[in-house]
């Protein structure tokens, strides 16, 4: 038997746990009694706003107090649509983002808009959300599938950008602007990631098993863009039913419209799904460092991502909601849960009947590249995969002890970078020398050095306090350098 196709370096094989969700159907939370929307949901959107000073002259074409600024991001804005005490309908665009890298938001109900309040986020501390007061009696609008084919390609990506998708599976970035490929740049495959491989999260195996065709329809609308005719479907191999589905559906389809779409199964090994190993796996390409994967003539789009590219195209339908997995022994009852953005994880945890007594641990994404939280008073964003409730047995309170220079770190990461040495200069106080051990470019955090460290160390945590030292670093180089041509 030929065997299955995977990325050559590191990874690893953590216990899988999605026997607790990944055959339940994907259930609907009714709207909950109010949600706070972030105006950052994705990477590139303003962290910090500020209304900004009438004199300002950034104001000059603007309505005022309803335009914030990003004070950390110069020219980065956001244009908020509405004003405290206005009524809106799910659907209706409630804020703009005034750069490209950027997604626009949209009221996840109907309701009443109750202001801009700092809102608790799992990742920043707290952030800037629209609170919106929903009214039960709303009505959702219908919607009908109109036939996209009759669509340009300019009118499709003016769906999608309208829509406000950012990429589900993993940074959030704006599927519009991803799409935009620079010219010259040669794109011969649309890869969908489908592998799923953080343990536990089963919102996207449900997505393959029960919207299958509204997939295959997604990877024809994003082939129309790029304007090539291959998709690769991406799947770990222990997801059958998904492949299977997956499978039905291309059968299904129109053939003659001259695109090939196929499903790859991949071998079960953790960080199958990040970009660079899925297109290892599939292709066999390897990115360069420091480079976008079109440089190799890829795309790479989450499975989960080009279901709402569908939505959004042939249903005109906005990005309002998402599928979360909801699990781990800690939660009364585990889900895979359509949930309005916005929805605060202790409205989530009461409609699923409250968690266990023996809760150790709450969890926002997955036990890889999760953020643990200390309150359930945080809202979903756009690109919250899941929530773990995990228990006592389920969570490893070992301390962690000094690098005994065993290697294994060094095995497991699949980007061939230095985990044990990065941990050892932040130790010592020298976070800011580290970036020749490549983690700026070529880390995505993924957390295989970490789970199989001996000494329990938190190697990821290490990272992100070089790369916030190196920064630092960074900016005051800058501000030197401009104080001193000022001189
Ligand atoms: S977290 Fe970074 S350093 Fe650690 S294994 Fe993953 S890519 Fe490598
Ligand atoms: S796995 Fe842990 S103990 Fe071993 S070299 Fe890496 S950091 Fe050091």
């Amino acid at each position: 038997m030929t065997p299955l196709a995977t990325f050559p370096k590191g990874g690893v094989h953590p216990q899988e746990n999605k026997h607790l969700t990944n055959a339940l159907p994907i259930e609907t939370m009714p709207d909950p009694p109010a949600v706070s929307l972030f105006l950052k949901q994705h990477v590139g959107a303003p962290c910090e706003v500020a209304v900004p000073h009438r004199n300002d002259s950034r104001c000059e074409q603007s309505v005022s107090e309803n335009l914030l600024f990003s004070s950390q991001h110069p020219g980065a804005l956001f244009r908020l649509l509405v004003d405290k005490k206005d009524k809106v309908r799910e659907g209706d665009q409630i804020g703009e983002i005034g750069t490209r890298l950027g997604a626009e938001l949209h009221a996840s109900v109907g309701g009443t808009v109750l202001g801009v309040e700092n809102i608790l986020h799992h990742q920043v501390g707290s952030a800037p959300a629209i609170v919106l007061r929903t009214d039960p009696e709303a009505v959702a609008p219908t919607r009908t599938p109109v036939d996209w084919r009759g669509f340009s390609r300019e009118q499709i990506q003016e769906r999608i950008a309208a829509a406000g998708i950012v990429g589900l599976g993993g940074a959030g970035f704006p599927t519009e602007v991803k799409l935009n490929v620079k010219p010259g740049v040669k794109i011969d495959t649309l890869i969908l990631n489908g592998a799923e491989c953080e343990p536990y999260i089963t919102c996207d195996h449900r997505v393959m098993v029960e919207n299958a065709r509204e997939i295959v329809e997604g990877a024809k609308i994003l082939l129309t863009v790029l304007g090539i005719t291959y998709c690769a479907i991406g799947v770990e191999n222990n997801k059958p039913d998904a492949i299977a589905a997956l499978n039905k559906a291309i059968d299904q389809t129109d053939s003659t419209d001259g695109f090939k779409i196929e499903v790859k199964p991949l071998a079960v090994k953790y960080p199958q799904g990040s970009a660079d190993q899925i297109m290892q796996s599939v292709t066999g390409r390897v990115r360069p460092s420091g480079q976008r994967s079109s440089s190799i003539g890829i795309i790479v789009q989450n499975v989960y991502t080009t279901k709402t590219v569908y939505d959004a195209v042939a249903l005109g339908k906005p990005l309002t909601d998402r599928i979360i997995t909801v699990t781990g022994s800690g939660i009364a009852r585990p889900a895979n849960l359509r949930v309005k953005i916005g929805t605060h994880i202790s409205d989530i945890v009461n409609y699923l009947g409250g968690t266990t007594a023996d809760l150790c641990k709450v969890v926002v994404g997955g036990p890889m590249m999760g953020f643990a939280v200390s309150t359930l008073d945080i809202p979903i964003t756009k690109t919250t995969p899941g929530i773990l409730f995990l228990n006592h047995a389920e969570v490893d309170a070992q301390a962690y002890g000094p690098c005994i220079r065993c290697g294994f770190c060094l095995d497991a990461c699949p980007m061939g970078l230095e985990p044990n040495n990065i941990g050892i200069y932040v130790e010592a106080g020298r976070g800011a020398e580290t970036e020749p051990f490549g983690l700026m470019d070529d880390c995505f955090e993924c957390g295989s050095c970490a789970y199989v460290c001996p000494s329990k160390r938190p190697l990821v945590q290490f990272i992100r306090l070089a790369r916030q030292e190196i920064n630092q670093a960074r900016k005051l180089k800058e501000a030197r350098e401009q104080k001193r041509k000022a001189g």
